[in-house]
């Protein structure tokens, strides 16, 4: 049934919740029992509960993964086999699309349009497409001497801890999922407590698919006690930490105080947008700015906060930006034509609200927006807001804001726009706007950050590594580079007899 024709409300209703641990292939009781409720933050409603893991449950989940992986049941099949399970998951994923969406939708209060556009085939696509990679993929023999010979191979690496966030929980968890899944690891998967409800449902799904218990696990829970336990066990090789710099930061501590697991951190951004005066339609560029910025309410790690537009210019796009973000303005995000839902939790909109005060208060105008919106719904909703006069020393400027917050700065020339995006602390993505050929390619060069668009913001590729430079992270998800997270490189050497 297409989405405008089915009654989202009345699914809401209906939809009863299922919030326990999925432990060695079975939904199970957390040792304490303990539980906290899910709140939806379209309107504050209580939506079930969902059980507390502690260290004790995540101390069964790795012990069943570990199983899993030690008698060989997902690591020793081959890898077309392996492949025909991953496919039927990506298979039931697309099946389930309509729930999946809702889930999502309900927790972390994103439009129900994009839940069923972006997140759910995104998600089924990243597992897919590892699925077919993985048996195509060849090892390496070195070209040593005749005496002997080298191998060089890729094995999986055991257990593998999944950490993620709250804006895209099942693409950030399915982006760590495929390549450990597919390379024979097994896994123990730490939603947010802000959106537990898809993991859940993803690991019923993969069992439906036959995938073998205990290979996916999935434990519920706060990050300072189900998170802090998984990334402090012994016995867990690697951990896929996808959040914020201050709690990446732990994650290394973690790995230091426990058994030097291998960490890889994807984290925060605060992205540059440069639109140079030679580009050739500013208004392009000013719409694209607005629809990369305000996409999931601001809550996504790589858009682009920080737009550093030239003086000569600058009236001119600050003016099509302003005419363009009330198109984003909220609405409820279970109407199918709404474009921006609701920011996450309370705690979220006053964060946001916040650092629109702080951005007043440094001398900054709020050209547009500033306020929250449908406060009558008793959601958190705030409007899409754009701020004018920003000089790139402000908290707004420097700090991740993660909400439809954007900043305009201002540039003199070439080196100026390179030094002010280049002044940050993150360098995830960034953005150049330029029809001088050369110009391009030398500022897209000289950007530090993981991705670099060029008179475009949102092209995006499974086939793509996607990561940071300096504290936006390690590592890269996606592509076949994610492979080389999860699993550790093996050299046999066998002597040859003349
Ligand atoms: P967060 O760091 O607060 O939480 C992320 C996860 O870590 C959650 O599951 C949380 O429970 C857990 N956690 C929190 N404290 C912990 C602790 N002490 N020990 C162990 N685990 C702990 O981040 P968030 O608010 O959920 O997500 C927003 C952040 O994620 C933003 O900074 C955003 O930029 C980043 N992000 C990055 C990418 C990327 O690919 N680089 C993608 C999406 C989001």
């Amino acid at each position: 049934m297409s989405a405008n024709r089915i009654n989202w409300h009345e699914r809401a209703a209906a939809l009863r919740i299922d919030g326990r641990p999925l432990i060695g292939g079975r939904r199970v009781d957390t040792q304490s029992g303990e539980q906290f409720d899910c709140i939806s933050p379209i309107d504050a409603r209580v939506l079930g509960s969902v059980s507390r893991g502690q260290a004790t449950d995540i101390d069964t989940a790795v012990q069943s993964a570990r199983a899993a992986f030690n008698d060989g049941r997902w690591a020793a099949r081959a890898p077309a086999a392996r492949k025909r399970v991953l496919q039927r998951f990506a298979e039931l994923i697309l099946a389930a699309k309509d729930e999946l969406a809702l889930l999502e939708t309900l927790d972390m209060g994103k439009p129900i349009q994009y839940a069923l556009s972006v997140d759910v085939p995104a998600t089924a696509r990243c597992i897919a497409w590892y699925a077919e990679a993985v048996d195509k993929i060849y090892d390496e023999i070195a070209p040593t001497g005749a005496n002997a010979l080298a191998l060089i191979q890729r094995e999986a690496m055991g257990v593998i801890g999944v950490i993620v966030p709250w804006n895209y929980p099942m693409i950030m968890a399915a982006w760590k999922l495929g390549p450990a899944l597919a390379a024979g690891n097994s896994v123990v998967l730490k939603p947010s407590e802000k959106s537990p409800l898809t993991a859940l449902r993803l690991a019923e799904l993969a069992l439906e698919a036959g995938l073998p218990e205990g290979v996916f696990n999935v434990v519920p829970g706060f990050g300072h006690e189900a998170g802090e336990a998984l990334a402090l066990h012994m016995d867990v090789d690697a951990i896929g930490f996808t959040g914020s710099t201050r709690v990446g930061r732990k994650m290394l501590e973690y790995a230091g105080r426990s058994n030097l697991k291998r960490v890889y951190n994807e984290l925060g951004g605060k992205s540059a947008f440069l639109v140079f005066p030679d580009y050739e339609d500013i208004a392009l560029a000013a719409k694209t700015v607005a629809g990369a910025m305000f996409f999931n309410q601001g809550e996504s790690c790589n858009a682009p906060s920080r737009v550093f537009v030239h003086e000569s210019i600058a009236d001119e796009f600050a003016a099509v930006v302003a005419a363009e973000a009330p198109k984003y303005a909220p609405g409820d995000p279970l109407d199918p034509r709404t474009v921006m839902g609701a920011l996450v939790d309370e705690g979220q909109l006053r964060t946001v609200m916040g650092y629109i005060e702080a951005g007043r208060a440094e001398g900054a105008t709020a050209m547009v927006g500033g306020s929250q919106a449908r406060s009558e719904s008793g959601g958190y909703f705030v409007e899409p807001t754009v701020f004018d006069g920003v000089n790139n020393q402000m908290k707004i400027a420097r700090e991740e804001i993660f909400g439809p917050v954007m900043s305009l700065l201002r540039f003199k020339d070439e080196a100026d726009a390179l030094a002010q995006a280049n002044d940050s602390s993150y360098g995830l993505q960034a953005s150049v706007w330029s029809s001088n050929i050369d110009r391009a390619h030398r500022v897209a060069r000289q950007l530090r950050a993981g991705t670099v668009h060029v008179n475009q913001y949102d092209e995006d590729d499974i086939t793509v590594p996607f990561g940071g430079y300096k504290q936006s992270g390690n590592g890269r998800d996606k592509s076949l580079h994610a492979f080389d997270k999860y699993t550790e490189l093996k050299t046999t050497w066998l002597k040859i007899k003349a």
